[in-house]
């Protein structure tokens, strides 16, 4: 089945900016709650959010095998159980209500009324019921620098890194939507060199600059996913900001890898972004030298060029861009994590969520870390105020954005965001 979603030169009569993430060819799905309290499956074209539950009472999906409900619910699990050709043809359906020639909606104030709110009206819901949330670390730049910074040796990486995408199991009851506050966490660090741990708030507050892709019901358990396959299982990509405590993780991480320095809080941009969505905008992955095992060989585009960026705000102050990175400079892809995810027989469902890893690029400005953009805090940044940072003080807010463009369309996530508040104080 086409994606006549993607068509780059359809418009629609919902104006949108030149700039906007949200042109027709984007049609990205999210959960959002209207002024009236109604929870509702939604998609948004430029500044309007569009009430998918709306649309399917009033009969705009009649000619799709959908539920009467499907749309009418807080999460979007169901509807990603239902498979691809199920999101295809619901995303080719939406392009072609909202296509400039068709009028059917277009002149038809009362389903007008019902169906699109103004963004400014509406807030934004976590998208799924996330289940199991595991994250990789498949960056080769960010995995080089960071073993460099936290082991305080410089040697390449694990034995194991460039044999396979490594992976911990993070947490899920702790992933926020964007704009949810989040608390600097409290725990265990040590000084220096001295291994007698004093507890108190984390001094080393990081962000983590990922992308994150969303699954259907993937496979039994005791079943694998072939590395061929995998994509046909990823409904579609968020940015995350995978928050670490630094200091809290360098005395925790040996021998299980991390705990409370990651599980305190993650935070999503609340659109999901479809794979079919980014058709156009795949590209080669890094070349992998050795060659991996047989499970893990793939050819062709199998990454995607998505402009990543990262900005600090101070509580009184301007923005300032910290990070420009991008998703394709990642060694491990999408379909590599997901085939070594199950190649044990691990069964993976709709709404579970795999984080990319920090995406890091090759230069110092494309750090996808403070750790690392600082250097541990050797070469604090300065920002557009005059102040410094090693790491995130109480009050900032840090601000992910990305998104892709050839020279006809561009489509982006809107922002992930979080601002930080100090500790409560009990
Ligand atoms: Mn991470």
């Amino acid at each position: 089945m086409l994606i006549t979603a993607n068509n780059p030169n359809r418009k629609s009569w919902i104006p949108v900016k030149p700039n906007s993430d949200f042109p027709i060819q984007n049609i990205p799905f999210g959960v959002f709650i209207t002024k009236d309290d109604v929870v509702t499956v939604g998609t948004r074209i430029g500044d309007y959010a569009i009430d998918l539950g709306a649309l399917h009472q009033l009969g705009y999906f009649q000619e799709i095998d959908l539920t009467d409900d499907i749309f009418l619910q807080d999460t979007l699990n169901d509807f990603i159980s239902d498979g691809r050709k199920t999101w295809r043809k619901v995303r080719n359906r939406i392009a072609d209500i909202f296509d400039i020639n068709n009028f059917l909606l277009q002149h038809n104030e009362n389903h007008r009324e019902k169906v699109l709110f103004d963004m400014k009206d509406v807030e934004m819901q976590l998208p799924v019921n996330i289940g199991d949330y595991t994250d990789f670390y498949s960056s080769k730049y960010h995995a080089t620098n960071v073993e460099t910074l936290l082991k305080g040796i410089d040697k390449s990486k694990s034995a194991n890194w460039l044999h396979m995408p490594v992976a911990y199991h993070g947490r899920s009851s702790s992933i926020v939507v964007s704009g949810t506050p989040i608390r600097r966490p409290k725990g265990q660090t040590v000084i220096e060199n001295d291994f007698t741990p004093i507890f108190g708030p984390s001094h080393m507050l990081d962000f983590e600059l990922e992308i994150a892709f969303i699954t259907t019901d993937a496979n039994k358990l005791g079943d694998s996913i072939s590395v061929k396959d995998a994509e046909e299982n990823i409904f579609g990509l968020v940015l995350l900001n995978d928050w670490t405590a630094r200091d809290i993780q360098k005395w925790e991480f040996e021998p299980l890898g991390p705990f409370l320095s990651k599980n305190f809080a993650s935070t999503i941009s609340p659109w999901i972004v479809t794979l079919d969505a980014l058709e156009p905008f795949r590209v080669e992955s890094q070349i992998q030298d050795p060659k991996p095992l047989h499970y893990l060989q793939q050819e062709g585009k199998k990454t995607i060029d998505i402009n990543l960026q990262v900005s600090l705000k101070p509580d009184k102050g301007l923005e300032t861009v910290i990070s420009n990175s991008n998703f394709k400079y990642q060694y491990w892809t999408m379909s590599q994590q997901l085939a070594h995810h199950t190649v044990n027989g691990c069964n993976v469902r709709s709404g579970d969520f795999f984080g990319s890893g920090t995406v890091s690029g090759n230069k110092p400005d494309s750090y996808g870390s403070m750790i690392e953009l600082t250097w541990a805090g050797t070469k604090p940044i300065i920002l557009n105020d005059g102040s410094n940072r090693k790491f995130i003080d109480d009050f900032d807010t840090v601000i992910m954005k990305g998104y892709c463009s050839n020279n006809q369309v561009r489509i982006g996530f809107g922002e992930c965001k979080g601002k930080v508040f100090p500790p409560k104080k009990n």
